[in-house]
């Protein structure tokens, strides 16, 4: 739903009537469209107007709006540290965005629970970076494992794996040249795609002004918090204070009642891959950078990209609860001067 349409159902709906009918109802048993993660995101601007501001910050091929929240405390302080979410990449990781959409209901409606978070930090999250990707992959269920993007590669095929198409280390590892590589394309050049250009815009305001503390990009799954680098087996300074960091959240979730087993390591544990956006914010300036693989497990059911409806809520509360622990110490060891 675009703005004019909202503004025109809030006139006739009267004013007391809309905010509960288009206002923040979260649902955690249900993956969003396109459209009602809008429509979401609008209600929150609506109902929250002192501590939310929404963003358009590009366009995706197919002409979807990529759209931030950022979140704060209402309190008008300019210069706070931020933290940088975005989810959704991978067309087919839905259990992403949605557990993106959980973070920003934590911050924004359970903010009483949660204001120690904002206190001194700025949250702006992204949560669909590919949203033209993700909605053919709703479209069919043969679609249904589609991970690039929509734009037109090359030799008559479709999609550029978006988190190949990073500049630092593009190409090496595991990426793909072959426009027809289902997975893994990186594209013809470093950020050839309007996806990653605006990806890539955003880290380099936040890195100009010194404010973005913390990158953490939502992926699945895999059950892993990883680190840079990813495009080479080489190790960077502050690893440690990584490791640190990530090893504090898998310890609050492991105090959770039926905890997933995660692992924290770096990005090129398994393989080496270039053209990340994980090792491109660490490149150019974020001292924090993660990949936050969800788990594709669950107890004894193994669901791998596609959980079913009825563990997404118990899902995307776990993640909170890391999430959350990663922020403490992000705010620690980072304070807002
Ligand atoms: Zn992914």
């Amino acid at each position: 739903m675009g703005l004019s349409i909202f503004v025109i159902t809030v006139f006739l709906g009267g004013a007391f009537a809309v905010p509960a009918l288009v206002g923040p109802f979260y649902q955690t048993n249900d993956y969003y469209t396109y459209e009602e993660i809008g429509d979401y995101l609008d209600g929150l601007a609506w109902s929250y107007s002192n501590r939310v501001v929404l963003k358009e910050i590009g366009v995706s091929y197919e002409n979807r709006t990529l759209r931030t929240i950022t979140i704060s405390n209402g309190d008008g302080r300019p210069g706070k540290n931020v933290i940088f979410i975005d989810a959704g990449f991978h067309a087919r990781e839905w259990l992403a965005h949605t557990t993106a959409l959980n973070i920003i209901n934590e911050l924004v409606v359970n903010y009483d629970k949660n204001k120690d978070l904002l206190d001194d930090y700025e949250w702006i999250i992204l949560p669909l970076v590919n949203p033209d990707g993700y909605t053919y992959s709703r479209s069919d269920i043969e679609r249904i494992d589609w991970r690039k993007n929509r734009k037109p590669s090359g030799n008559g095929c479709i999609g550029t794996d978006l988190n190949r198409n990073f500049e630092v280390g593009w190409g090496a590892g595991d990426a793909s040249d072959d426009p027809c590589n289902f997975q893994l394309y990186r594209g013809e050049a470093p950020f050839t795609e309007p996806e990653s250009q605006t990806i890539q815009r955003v880290l380099l305001e936040l890195t100009a002004n010194n404010r973005g503390k913390l990158y953490l990009s939502i992926h699945s799954y895999g059950a892993e918090i990883l680190y840079p680098w990813s495009y080479a087996k080489e190790t960077i300074k502050n690893y440690k204070e990584h490791l640190e960091i990530a090893e504090k959240a898998i310890q609050a979730i492991s105090k959770t009642s039926r905890p997933s087993k995660y692992v924290a390591r770096p990005g090129n544990a398994m393989y080496v891959a270039g053209g990340s956006s994980m090792d491109y914010a660490y490149k150019v300036g974020f001292p924090l950078s993660f990949v936050w693989e969800l788990p594709g497990i669950r107890g004894n059911e193994e669901f791998k990209f596609y959980p079913p409806k009825y563990l997404i809520r118990e899902l995307v509360r776990e993640t909170w609860v890391g999430v959350r622990a990663m922020a403490k110490n992000v705010i620690k060891y980072y304070p807002t001067s």
